[in-house]
């Protein structure tokens, strides 16, 4: 994706206040992100371990969603992302919470998925980052970023109600 710059991640919060937006926590190596292999941008929030944020692009520009991170149970087990479908074992999975954009979001309905709780999945997909095991597949990698992206915009339109 095309580097993103503070204002421009700030701007396209979708699900929050704009008061949220100025003042979350953005991630401290933005200009190191390795931008060229990223399908989207993910973090955690570095000061509180129950926020995360990602931002993509969609068709109609850049959509930042804001999400909160369900506690771990601590137990061990075998998960799978929702988006880029690498399985994890003990917490690498967490289920995130949206709340939804606008009237919906007000009125408290939310959109829950489970993702690589480091929201890292374009660097699982490119083998950069290394999850232990990865389903064994026999499409191409542009297939595999496909789906995600793919499974991505559904989650966002889900988030912003148009889906
Ligand atoms: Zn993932």
């Amino acid at each position: 994706m095309t580097p993103l710059t503070e204002p421009t991640i700030r701007a396209s919060f979708v699900n929050c206040t704009k008061g949220e937006a100025k003042r979350l926590a953005l991630p401290r190596d933005l200009a190191e992100r390795p931008w060229a292999d990223l399908d989207f941008l993910g973090w955690r929030d570095p000061a509180a371990a129950e926020r995360a944020y990602l931002v993509a692009e969609s068709g109609t520009g850049l959509l930042g969603v804001a999400l909160r991170v369900a506690p771990q149970t601590g137990r061990v087990r075998r998960s799978m992302c929702s988006l880029c479908l690498t399985t994890h074992t003990g917490d690498g999975v967490s289920l995130m919470t949206a709340r939804k954009a606008g009237p919906d979001g007000r009125a408290g309905n939310s959109v829950g998925s489970y993702l690589c709780t480091d929201l890292a999945c374009s660097l699982y997909l490119r083998g950069r980052k290394n999850a232990g095991r990865r389903l064994d597949e026999s499409i191409t990698l542009a297939e595999k970023i496909d789906r995600t992206t793919g499974n991505l915009a559904a989650f966002l339109r889900q988030v912003i109600g148009s889906g």
